[in-house]
């Protein structure tokens, strides 16, 4: 087992305010073991007002312990978190005051009612009288729990549970929201809800959302960073990461089969074409797609170099790829990479 010096928190901020200068969360190399596995292995990242990070990877690679030590909840092995300035461990009221965490699963005390739990939690972050039930009213309608504030939590659907999870994490309106699968278990519509609440509260907060669903990234997240086996091995916009499959930028088209050949010829040797695939026929067509060469491909060149042929084109689009293929990219590569070196290593 691997041991390590703990390393030196930065020193605590001695003002009570959010730092307005720098990232409202950083994370300096975090590493946490639980035994012989090494759940996350020297994260760093900084997270700024106005973003939202969205946090991705497949299951076990660490995300929720990150989450964890980021928000307190985990104390790392070494290496600190701040929340607006202040270290998550040697401050850690100043820094929770600062933060809201929706953790994954249902939230505890089951037996209480919405409302009695949001009570609870108000008074916890220190408010009191008519301000509690404001605060419960808001947070309540922010979420749509207003239809089941006076249900017991154990009663709720799996959807409400998780809104009351998030409504727990809104109430005091803090600066850092941390969310941990927020959306998971809610149906499309309590989906897309949560998703129009992230993106209307994005712009003076810095966020941290995982996720395992990939079109919940481009709908709400600035930024994207994916993890893998406890290390970060993506770091980007969506577009970013889409830039990493071969075929974004490519022209796709649909030609007469009778005439493929002749446009297979031609796009082979067009110089701003870097390869040919075929796709597959049907209806007397091929679909064949064209790699760009060098900074992209510009579609009217393609229907250009056709059309002087007179090869009559069915359809004709760019392909941007999909998430779900960079992410497999990823994270089946890195592992890849892994498995060859431990081979190597093995075999020295
Ligand atoms: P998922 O997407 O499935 O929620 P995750 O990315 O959030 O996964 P973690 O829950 O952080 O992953 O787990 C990372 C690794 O650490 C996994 O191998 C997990 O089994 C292990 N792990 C997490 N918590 C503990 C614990 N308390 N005790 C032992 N192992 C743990």
């Amino acid at each position: 087992m691997r041991h390590r010096t703990p390393t030196l928190p930065p020193a605590a901020a001695n003002t009570t305010t959010e730092d307005a200068m720098g990232p409202l969360i950083e994370a300096h190399q975090l590493h946490k073991t639980f035994g012989e596995i090494t759940a996350v292995d020297g994260i760093s990242l900084t997270v700024q007002r106005g973003e939202v990070l969205g946090f991705l990877g497949p299951n076990g690679a660490g995300k929720s312990t990150t989450m964890k030590m980021i928000t307190g909840f985990l104390e790392p092995d070494s290496g600190w978190a701040t929340i607006c300035g202040h270290n998550i461990h040697e401050a850690p009221k100043l820094a929770k005051s600062m933060l809201g965490y929706v953790p994954e699963g249902a939230p505890s005390y089951s037996e209480m009612t919405t409302r009695a739990f949001l009570g609870f939690i108000a008074e916890i972050r220190g408010f009191r009288g008519e301000e509690i039930k404001k605060r419960i009213c808001d947070a309540a309608e922010k979420t749509g729990l207003e239809p089941v504030l006076d249900q017991t939590i154990e009663t709720l659907s799996k959807g409400y549970k998780r809104r009351v999870g998030v409504a727990q994490a809104i109430l005091h309106d803090p600066p850092v929201l941390v969310m941990d699968e927020p959306t998971d278990g809610l149906d499309p519509n309590q989906k897309h809800h949560v998703r129009e609440l992230i993106k209307a509260m994005a712009a003076d907060k810095a966020i941290i959302i995982s996720t395992h669903i990939l079109e919940e990234v481009e709908a709400v997240c600035s930024r994207a960073v994916v993890i893998n086996r406890g290390a970060i091995v993506a770091d980007g916009t969506a577009e970013d990461l889409l830039r990493r499959i071969r075929h974004h930028g490519a022209v796709s088209i649909r030609v007469p089969t009778d005439r493929s050949d002749a446009a297979l010829r031609l796009l082979m040797d067009a110089k701003f074409v870097a390869g040919v695939e075929t796709l597959g026929s049907a209806n007397g067509h091929l679909h064949i797609r064209a790699l760009p060469r060098g900074a992209g491909l510009d579609p009217a060149d393609v229907a250009a170099l056709l059309h002087a042929q007179h090869i009559p084109i069915d359809e004709l689009y760019i392909e941007r790829g999909r998430l779900d293929d960079v992410f497999r990219q990823i994270t089946t590569s890195d592992d890849q990479k892994r498995k060859t070196k431990g081979e190597g290593a093995a075999n020295a």
